[in-house]
């Protein structure tokens, strides 16, 4: 269960997306774009190096959400980004 939620999360912001971003094998890309950061999955995801750069050019633009209004009225940056795996930090 916990690789399913793995799974389903952004590896830039860690937002939990409605669909595997990368399929649930990890390994087909879906292109979707994240509502949060921004990435689209499978270009700006998809190496270590390209997460990092993401995820710092992100937070960099003061972690805009890009959909602002799928944004939940008590996020929280720092809670979210608990939901990243370790091996994308
Ligand atoms: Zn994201």
């Amino acid at each position: 269960m916990a690789n399913e939620i793995n799974s389903l999360i952004c590896r830039v912001c860690g937002k939990i997306q409605d669909d595997f971003p990368w399929g649930e094998d990890g390994k087909c890309p879906n292109y979707d774009i994240c509502d949060c950061c921004g990435v689209e999955f499978g270009y700006g995801d998809c190496t270590l190096k390209a997460i990092r750069a993401s995820r710092e050019r992100w937070l960099a633009n003061g972690a805009e959400w890009k959909y602002p209004k799928e944004k939940p009225d008590n996020w929280s940056l720092e809670e979210q980004m608990k939901n990243i795996p370790k091996e994308y930090m």
